[in-house]
């Protein structure tokens, strides 16, 4: 929390009518203990109050990223050309290479890459859980990049051995809830920006236990929850929790664009959420992202599949895949809808008029703000630009080479269509300034981080060093794997009808 205040002075704001519309104004903004205290054209600033010229700049909420796997820095680049299978094994198997502090460095570089892209609040699906002291680090490192996040820790399939691929065969070692719990009772972290959600995907484990499970975290507090939409014995994970009567509104799904209609109606009955992961989900046959419902109107791949849009977020999904910017997912998904609704026209010979109000770029804005609040359930502290609410706050160059003209003319336009991280001047989370000038700024570390690092602030620099070390001692580890045994045994594992594979 900022002990001063700040005033952004003389910006252009995207605040949001209660219709949910974007109404730039030009206006001020003053920020004091963290919250957006008051908007208005004039302010008198409080003695000492830092002050932010915004002349030329878009004020613009932080952009909240709903389905994120902050740990896999040291993964960047290697799943250019991968299909689901391959990244399972070269991606997220490699957890297994990871000390805990890798894990703390993997994890502090993949929080900043969000910020310096504006992401102000993530959902961590936080599926390196290989010890106690890497949960412990991955929080720390969380906590210190500044970033707000919903760390869901994540009890999961450890790697216990490549050249022949095995895992421990117990998910719930007693280190695990215990460790959780734990956590829970510390909690929360980051000054309350860093709070404790979970994650599950062992929907194969025996109904009564998973219950238990889910009654334990509810029992600590948790109020978000989120599961990879994976088909699990037969059934989708929509179809999983609902039978187990643990559908609500603390679930977000990641991915399964081959969600059915009724899978649809049950998360929407529910409250749920789903959050749509556009570039992994259109490299790697995930289906279509379904968080545009227009994009919908031939049914999907099932025939039988919907859109999702009002129960509906983004995320980024694995930065080691794709770059770590919320709003350039945003972009691609606006762009693959509107293909698919051209599409499903152009095939019967006619010609759209125009674009649906649901895919203009309003609804990708409100995608990765409003509604990846509500995904969170923290919709009444972030997501929008309102008096009381949390000052996550993303301010961009109007006068850059690449919003220029498109930001006078339509800021909203110019953020989804034109912007990248480098129109970004400044992020403001909780009101801390983040990055300044466009630069990041040194990270005060906390918790057991200073340790680690041996200092008490770490710059951008030391900190890529570290990621480059870090990344080639664990790759001569990777250069040591037997690769096509390791998806052997995966696809006996999946229970993978090889069948089905088709050789390019
Ligand atoms: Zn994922």
């Amino acid at each position: 929390m900022s002990s001063t205040s700040t005033l952004l002075q003389g910006g252009i704001a995207l605040v949001h009518d209660t219709n949910d519309h974007v109404v730039p104004t030009k206006t001020s903004i003053l920020i004091e203990n963290g919250k957006i205290a008051k908007i208005a054209q004039n302010i008198a600033a409080p003695e000492g109050t830092v002050i932010i010229d915004c002349t030329d700049k878009i004020i613009s909420p932080g952009f909240i990223d709903t389905h994120h796997h902050g740990w896999q820095t040291q993964l960047k680049g290697r799943h250019a050309n991968e299909q689901l299978l391959e990244y399972m094994v070269t991606g997220n198997s490699q957890h297994y290479q990871y000390s805990s502090e890798d894990v703390f460095y993997g994890q502090l570089a993949g929080m900043l890459e969000g910020i310096a892209a504006g992401t102000t609040t993530v959902v961590d699906h936080a599926h390196i859980t290989v010890s106690p002291d890497h949960v412990r680090l991955a929080i720390a490192a969380t906590a210190s990049s500044g970033i707000r996040s919903v760390f869901c820790y994540t009890p999961m399939m450890r790697v216990k051995q490549f050249n022949l691929l095995g895992y421990h065969s117990n998910i719930f070692e007693d280190w695990v809830m215990q460790t959780f719990n734990e956590i829970a009772d510390h909690g929360p972290f980051g000054t309350g920006r860093v709070t404790l959600g979970f994650a599950f995907d062992s929907f194969f484990l025996p109904a009564e236990m998973i219950k238990d499970i889910f009654a334990q975290v509810k029992a600590k507090g948790v109020k978000t929850i989120t599961c990879h939409g994976s088909v699990i014995l037969g059934k989708s994970v929509v179809q999983n929790l609902a039978s187990l009567d643990l559908l609500d509104e603390s679930i977000i799904i990641s991915h399964g664009g081959t969600l059915k209609k009724a899978d649809a109606e049950l998360v929407k009955a529910a409250g749920a959420f789903i959050s749509s992961t556009p570039s992994t989900e259109l490299q790697m046959a995930m289906g279509r992202p379904y968080c545009f419902d227009a994009s919908f109107q031939d049914g999907g791949v099932s025939g039988d599949s919907v859109g999702f849009q009002d129960n509906g977020s983004l995320g980024v999904d694995c930065h080691s895949c794709t770059a770590g910017s919320i709003i350039s997912e945003a972009k691609l998904g606006l762009q693959n809808a509107r293909n698919h609704f051209n599409e499903f026209h152009m095939k019967q010979g006619k010609i759209p008029r125009t674009l649906p109000q649901n895919l203009r770029v309003e609804s990708a804005f409100n995608l990765a703000t409003i509604k990846g609040a509500e995904a969170a359930n923290l919709s009444h502290e972030i997501g929008r630009i309102a008096e009381g609410y949390d000052a996550d706050l993303v301010i961009f160059d109007s006068f850059s080479p690449s919003m220029v003209g498109a930001a006078q003319h339509d800021p909203v336009a110019a953020i989804i269509l034109h912007s990248s991280p480098a129109d970004i001047d400044t992020v403001i989370v909780g009101g801390v300034v983040r990055k300044r000038d466009f630069k990041l700024l040194p990270v005060p570390l906390e918790g057991c981080a200073k340790k680690t690092a041996g200092q008490d602030v770490l710059g951008w620099n030391s900190i890529a060093n570290e990621v480059v070390t870090s990344r080639e001692k664990m790759q001569k580890e990777i250069d040591k794997i037997d690769f096509k045994e390791a998806k052997g045994t995966l696809i006996k594992l999946f229970h993978i009808d090889e069948s089905k594979f088709v050789n390019v």
